[in-house]
Parts: C-alpha cells; sequence; structure tokens
C-alpha cells in the first residue's frame, strides 16, 4: 500500500517514520543528543561538506526532529517541513527568510499579538514595512500589493472575532503578482485546513495548541517548497536558532497520533457550545464560523472541513460583567492558549490584546465584554453545565 493512497488519519499515525529502521521500535525513538559522533575525520569532512549524508549536531538536524517534519509535511502536502522552538520562532524564521531590504509584508487584518510585535520591530530596526487589510474582495487584495511587497501574511480564522480570509482567492491574485503567501493554519490546524492545497505557499503553526494537543510543549512548525524550506534550515532556523528539542519533538509526534479524533471532538463540541449560547439570553453576540449567520460561513464551506473549537461571544454589560462570569467558572479553567484537552477562556480585551490600542480594538471587533472559549475534550454536559452555572449568577 502507498503512503498517498493513505487518508489523512491514517497518515497522521503512520507516515514519515519506519519501525524497521530503528530496531522494530513501534513509536519513533527519542534521540536525546546534541552531536553526532562521526566513523573518523573524513566523514565528519564530508558530512559538513554536504557530500554524506547523516547528522552532525542537533541544531542542524535530528533524527527525531527529522520525523516531526516529515510528518507535518506529510499532513500539510507540502515537499517539505521545519520544526522550532515555537510558534514565534517559525514565524519569524519564515518572514526573516522572505523580508528584503526596504521591502513591505502585506497582512490579514488582525495577526497574533507577538506577530505584531516581531513585524514593528523589523519596521523599526529593518525598514521592512507591513500594512493591514481586510482581504474581503480581489479588490482589496490588488490594492493592498504594492511593488516592495515580498510576502503576503494571512491568519484565518482571526483571533479573538474569527473572521475568514478566502485563502484561493489571495492566493489566486499573489500568484500573478509574483508574491508568496505565508498562512497562519494555527487555529485550524492541519487537519481542518489545507493551505498549501489551496494555493498558498508556506503553512505554519504555533504547535504549541492543536497539533500538540496536550498544553505541554511550546513548538511551532512550517511546511512548504523543499527549495525554500531548505532555504530556512540553512539560514533563519541554524543560524537565529530557534530549532526544537528532540524531546519536544517526540511529544509533538506523541500528540499527532490523535490529531483527528481530538480535532472531530473539539469541533464536535463547539458546536453544541454555539447552539447552547446563540439561544442563550445573556450572550448578546457570537463569533462562530460554523454559524450561518457569520458573514464569512460561505469561505468556511468551501476551505474548512469543519469548523474549528473556538468560540468568543459578548455577555450584556460591562468588561467587569464579563470578568466576573469568568471568575465564576469551576471546570472551564481562565488562561491563554488554546487546543487543549481543558476547555479555557480568556478575556482579549485584558490578556491577549490588551497591547492593542482600544481603538484599533474597536476597529477590529473586539469589545470589552468579549470572552473567547477554546473549547476542550470534556463531556459536552459538563461544560454546558459549568456555564450555566456561572451565567445563573450574573
Ligand atoms: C499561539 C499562537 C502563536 C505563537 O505561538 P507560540 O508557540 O506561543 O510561539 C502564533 N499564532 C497563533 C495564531 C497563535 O495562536
Amino acid at each position: 500500500m502507498q503512503e498517498k493512497d493513505l487518508q489523512l488519519e491514517t497518515r497522521m499515525i503512520h507516515s514519515g517514520y519506519s519501525p524497521a529502521e530503528h530496531k522494530g521500535s513501534l513509536v519513533p525513538p527519542l534521540f536525546q543528543t546534541s552531536t553526532f559522533v562521526f566513523d573518523n575525520a573524513a566523514q565528519g569532512g564530508r558530512r559538513f561538506a554536504g557530500e554524506e549524508d547523516g547528522y552532525i549536531y542537533t541544531r542542524l538536524g535530528n533524527p527525531t526532529v527529522k520525523a516531526l517534519e516529515d510528518r507535518i509535511a506529510e499532513l500539510e502536502g507540502g515537499e517539505a517541513a521545519l520544526a522550532f522552538s515555537s510558534g514565534m520562532a517559525a514565524v519569524s524564521a519564515i518572514l526573516f527568510t522572505l523580508a528584503k531590504t526596504g521591502g513591505h509584508i502585506l497582512c490579514s487584518q488582525g495577526v497574533y499579538g507577538c506577530t505584531y510585535g516581531l513585524l514593528k520591530l523589523m519596521e523599526e530596526k529593518f525598514g521592512i514595512s507591513h500594512s493591514f487589510s481586510d482581504m474581503e474582495t480581489p479588490e482589496q487584495v490588488e490594492e493592498s500589493i504594492r511593488d516592495s511587497t515580498c510576502c503576503i501574511f494571512i491568519e484565518t480564522p482571526i483571533n479573538p472575532t474569527m473572521k475568514l480570509v478566502d485563502l484561493k482567492m489571495v492566493a489566486d491574485i499573489a500568484k500573478e503578482r509574483g508574491v508568496p503567501v505565508v498562512v497562519d493554519n494555527t487555529f485550524s490546524s492541519p487537519y481542518l485546513q489545507n493551505p498549501l492545497a489551496l494555493g498558498c505557499d508556506v503553512s505554519l503553526h504555533s504547535a504549541t495548541k492543536y497539533i500538540c494537543g496536550h498544553g505541554d510543549v511550546i513548538a511551532g512548525v512550517a511546511a512548504g517548497k523543499a527549495d525554500f524550506m531548505k532555504k530556512v534550515a540553512m539560514s533563519a532556523q541554524k543560524d537565529i536558532g530557534g530549532v526544537i528539542s528532540p524531546f519536544d519533538a517526540w511529544l509533538l509526534l506523541r500528540g499527532i497520533k490523535t490529531l483527528a479524533v481530538r480535532m472531530d471532538r473539539h469541533c464536535e463540541n463547539a458546536k453544541l457550545l454555539f447552539t447552547y449560547l446563540k439561544e442563550h439570553p445573556k450572550v448578546s453576540s457570537i463569533h462562530y464560523p460554523g454559524d450561518p449567520e457569520h458573514p464569512d460561513f460561505h469561505i468556511c464551506e468551501k476551505q474548512m472541513k469543519k469548523p474549528g473549537g473556538l468560540i468568543s461571544f459578548t455577555v450584556e454589560g460591562t468588561k467587569e460583567t464579563a470578568q466576573a462570569f469568568m471568575d465564576q467558572l469551576r471546570l472551564i479553567k481562565i488562561a491563554v492558549s488554546l487546543g487543549d484537552a481543558e476547555t479555557l477562556v480568556q478575556h482579549p480585551a485584558s490578556m491577549t490584546h490588551s497591547g492593542v490600542s482600544s481603538e484599533d480594538r474597536k476597529k477590529m471587533g473586539i469589545s470589552d465584554t468579549m470572552i473567547r472559549l477554546s473549547v476542550g475534550l470534556e463531556a459536552w454536559e459538563d461544560i454546558r453545565n459549568d456555564l450555566e452555572q456561572a451565567f445563573s449568577k450574573m
């Protein structure tokens, strides 16, 4: 049976690893080593000269990390993938590889807070500018691309308002203009959305979230064309050095095996939660791409397998009302991050988006009464009951 004939759920468990090559070990072994011993001096020379395959030093490559990278490439439908020490290490390695002096980066409206921080740093220190676009229509995208645009960076769904960007629409325009498109695919995981199949050039993740799925690793991954990924590996990854540790790569390989079943359950619980919140008298608005009334529902239907496990909603009242509601929750934990087995709740205005000015928050559609839930894997009734008891105290 050829690997390409297998379903995605099966490839998550089997691809990129052969027990026969590792003394029959069912699970990829953990190569927790910083360096690799050469047979002789000449071999070391050949490895450094690139004349012989083989490992040298873990920052330049490690078999456990390679197994993870091969599996990610397979899941994203990319020719190659790289793993990093954090999602931000992945974002910065990709952006530094694509950026040019005097260049411009075009972003979707609302990117992850630290991505925003990185863009500001690139502007202030290196003169690489950026701008944001709603990317709602082809005209908007056309108009926002400049001659100096060296990359388009898209996050979809956008946190925490869950707006979507039509990836194929942007990729088609970008291709004509010769501009590479990078997608932060964290919110969907490779199971729900495949930007490369839609014509984008790089798909990256904070693997800390759904790919790990257990809240015990900080890591990042990126997938794309082999020659581009090689360029990233030989420059930004190797020389800036944000490489993943073998142990974290090993934990991610373990997490990925259950990605499909976890995502199905996250999505199922989120859908039930949406129906519950939609009817709730104390909820004033709800942001979930699976809502038929969501302005981007048609994009969700087209480019996502399912609408994902994140929901934002607003309550009547003030910031204090929202915070008091959160303080009543017992099972649901107050924490940023997402994609864990535990249902997590956070308050964007005072937490993840507190660095954004209140004026910009308003523009982005983030109100002081907005609450974001990362729906976990618990029994749905228990999640609902916890929310209900907190609502009843409002
Ligand atoms: C968490 C997150 C990041 C940053 O990832 P780290 O692993 O925390 O460095 C980037 N993008 C999105 C959408 C995220 O949720």
